[in-house]
């Protein structure tokens, strides 16, 4: 089984008297309310997803991160995993050692242990992550949307965020681990995705599946755009997918809780080593990874893997190209398989999968499955419905 990032699964938590003794602290301490993103990276550092990370990132890595893609230990980390704060609660925070965390319920989850408190530049971190410190991009608005002060320390959870829904899927990186070793796979590829698998992605996966023993598909469960299709939808576009089409052992389908930022090419690097400690040995980039509009060049996101040693990341990355139905070649092919013109290959965009689906047309079979055509039909349909009934 291959190592985590680091070295060791990090577990940050807690159960039985432990997790009820930090609860009763809990109760004692200033409260910090959390995003629902924070509370995805907090989701994420529980379980160890996040490993080596065993918190929120204090100055001195959060400053080799921005600069160097490194943690300040040299281990290779794309992106921060940050908890931001106002004046005042920074204020407040600079005087106690620890402080509970809360979602934004309310609800109690964790104590976070205080070990910095620092003044950070948000538009310097937006034009470092994402290129761009414009309102247009996702993650760059987010963190424009942030406080002025962040608040770094390791975490004890002693409740686990989201436990209810979709459990059938929350696979903790210690369960895969598992599941891979009795499946007797000895190498893995993860697929991130934020949408419904369609014939372009199975034929990649597909392609992976041919050299390594198992395919965990691992959509994101965490926050994404508010114009991507609900994790509801997407997990019954899986589910049929599975079931039709592809062979039951060598497939997994769970959760990554982790929120997108929409950071492509570092993204790209931090996906693959969130996968490599769920246990996966490989790791598909396609075109544009984890992109957004035009702020990333197209081929970024695998590049930047030239920038780390094979064995610094521990994880092998299978670069894609876009890939399509070829009416002449009569099957799936990328421009590295099939000569024939533009006219012969079945594309659409996103933007145009959704027109279609809006005007309650039909997705050509070539481009979606017809059953996971089926489920995105009726759940466009029942939005049309709700739009309706709003206005
Ligand atoms: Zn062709």
């Amino acid at each position: 089984m291959i190592d985590p990032h680091g070295g060791r699964l990090v577990s940050r938590l807690a159960s039985g008297e432990k997790a009820a003794a930090l609860e009763a602290e809990a109760r004692e301490l200033p409260v910090i309310q959390l995003n629902p993103f924070e509370v995805s990276d907090l989701e994420m550092l529980a379980i160890g997803a996040f490993s080596p990370l065993e918190g929120f990132m204090g100055s001195a890595d959060y400053a080799r991160v921005i600069s160097d893609k490194r943690l300040a230990n040299g281990l290779p980390w794309t992106l921060p995993v940050t908890l931001a704060v106002d004046n005042d609660t920074a204020d407040s925070l600079k005087k106690v050692s620890r402080a509970a965390l809360a979602d934004p319920s309310g609800r109690l989850l964790a104590v976070l242990e205080v070990q910095d408190v620092f003044h950070y530049d948000r538009e310097a971190e937006s034009v470092a992550v994402f290129r761009t410190a414009n309102d247009d991009h996702p993650g760059a608005r987010y963190v424009a949307s942030r406080g002025d002060w962040i608040v770094g320390g390791p975490v004890e959870v002693f409740r686990r965020p989201n436990s209810e829904a979709h459990s059938k899927y929350r696979l903790d990186p210690a369960d895969t681990r598992r599941i891979f070793a009795e499946r007797g796979w000895n190498t893995v590829v993860g697929f991130q995705t934020r949408n419904p698998v369609h014939r372009a992605h199975e034929y990649i996966q597909k392609a992976a599946l041919e050299i390594v023993d198992g395919l965990l598909l691992h959509p994101i469960g965490g926050e994404t755009k508010s114009d991507d299709i609900s994790l509801d939808v997407r997990l019954r576009c899986y589910e049929v997918l599975l079931e039709n089409y592809y062979p039951r052992d060598r497939a997994l389908l769970a959760l990554n809780p982790a929120s997108m930022r929409y950071a492509g090419p570092r993204e790209a690097i931090f996906h693959a080593l969130i996968r490599k400690n769920f246990g996966c040995t490989h790791f598909i980039v396609g075109r544009d990874h984890a992109g957004v509009g035009n702020y990333y060049g197209p081929y970024d996101a695998q590049k930047i893997f030239t920038e780390f040693g094979k064995d610094e990341l521990g994880i092998a990355p299978l670069f894609f190209e876009h890939t399509f139905y070829c009416r002449e070649c009569l099957g799936m092919a990328s421009q590295k398989t099939c000569g024939h013109d533009k006219q012969s290959r079945v594309m659409l965009s996103g933007t145009q999968v959704r027109n279609v689906l809006r005007e309650g047309g039909q997705l050509p079979p070539e481009f979606t499955r017809p059953e996971v055509a089926a489920v995105l039909h009726q759940a466009f349909g029942q939005q049309q419905i709700q739009q309706g009934a709003a206005c």
